[in-house]
């Protein structure tokens, strides 16, 4: 029998931290620090608004960019971001924002361009940009720098095929948040460079320490080479409803939005109605920053009391990334025998 399988597919490989967990099933009583993946429920008055609306019959295939409406609450949204969209035609809501990352990608990305994203970073982008036939490029980021993407590193990356660049933060999984003049020195080097960058903003209300928010987008001359990726999963511990969007230039967004009709039709539409009662309210997120941020402070802690291993105090995002090469080990011997021992 032939292989039915076509290349792509056949390149595709599982993630090192979902393999990791396959590993971990046969060890009694590991203590899970994995996945990305927020341990508190969604708060209850985000899920009587699904109820609700679901009672109230919206159960249906909404719009393939998602209802009207709730576009409007993640524009009054964006807004306090000083990122200005129109409801209509520069947004999307997606299955999560792996759907909004992986159309955005489907939609830009053709063979032999080159996307740069950092090293590290996220594994799904790499995984992602490969399927699309692209080539992802790594720009190292470094522990001395607070784990800052700096232009000038990217700049050393930018060949004539590049076409994209990814930048994420707050960052998984460093925790580093880009400041103003870092996000304008990575903007002026999009504009020479002629590149699309998109910004994945899923951890951007989980910044410590007073921080706020600054999206690239709002940056002069980047809105219109900008897609904002967000998504309800770790703002509202929303990671199962699947309810991401995207906001972007409007030929890019009405492609994404015929690829969904193609792909999925719309996203979940009672998870929809939560995320607009979610963004309206803003319902739980202080409280849960409040804790993620007291949890931070005890593993950083806690951490930098290991003989050999030393923590920066991430400002964002709830990741936490040791330095652990006094050991002489690779993080996956580390983490293997972490796991047995
Ligand atoms: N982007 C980053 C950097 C992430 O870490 C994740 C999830 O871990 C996502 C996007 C996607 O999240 P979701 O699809 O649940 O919205």
């Amino acid at each position: 029998m032939r292989n039915y399988l076509n290349s792509r597919a056949s390149d595709l490989k599982q993630g090192g931290i979902r393999a990791f967990f396959d590993r971990a099933k046969s060890i009694e009583n590991p203590i899970n620090l994995g996945i990305g993946e927020p341990d508190l429920s969604t708060p209850k008055p985000i899920i009587d608004e699904a109820y609700s609306a679901m009672l109230q019959g919206k159960t249906h295939y909404t719009q393939n960019a998602g209802d009207e409406s709730v576009r409007r609450s993640i524009a009054s949204y964006l807004r306090t971001f000083k990122a200005d969209y129109d409801p209509n035609g520069e947004i999307i809501i997606t299955c999560g924002g792996m759907g909004a990352v992986s159309m955005a990608l489907l939609c830009t990305v053709s063979s032999e361009d080159e996307v740069i994203v950092q090293d590290p970073q996220w594994l799904n982008y790499k995984s992602q940009i490969k399927f699309c036939g692209g080539t992802p490029v790594c720009v190292p980021v470094y522990e001395k720098n607070r784990f800052s993407l700096h232009a000038a590193d990217i700049e050393k990356c930018i060949t004539e095929k590049t076409k994209i660049l990814m930048i994420n933060s707050p960052n998984n999984p460093t925790g580093a948040v880009l400041n103003k003049e870092e996000l304008e020195a990575i903007a002026k080097l999009a504009i020479k460079h002629d590149l699309l960058v998109i910004s994945d903003e899923v951890y951007c209300e989980l910044l410590f320490d007073g921080l706020k928010h600054q999206t690239i987008a709002s940056t002069p001359g980047m809105k219109e080479r900008t897609i904002i990726i967000n998504s309800m999963s770790k703002t509202f511990a929303m990671t199962g409803w699947r309810l991401g969007f995207a906001a972007g230039p409007k030929d890019i967004i009405a492609k994404m939005t015929i690829l969904q009709e193609n792909l999925s039709a719309c996203a979940p539409s009672p998870a929809q109605f939560a995320a607009k009662f979610a963004l309206d309210t803003m319902c739980g997120v202080d409280k849960m920053r409040d804790l993620y941020q007291r949890r931070r402070d005890i593993i950083v802690d806690g951490l930098n009391k290991i003989p050999g291993v030393t923590c920066m105090r991430p400002c964002g995002s709830f990741y936490v990334f040791p330095n652990i090469s006094s050991f002489g080990m690779s993080s996956m011997d580390f983490a293997t025998g972490l796991l047995q021992q």
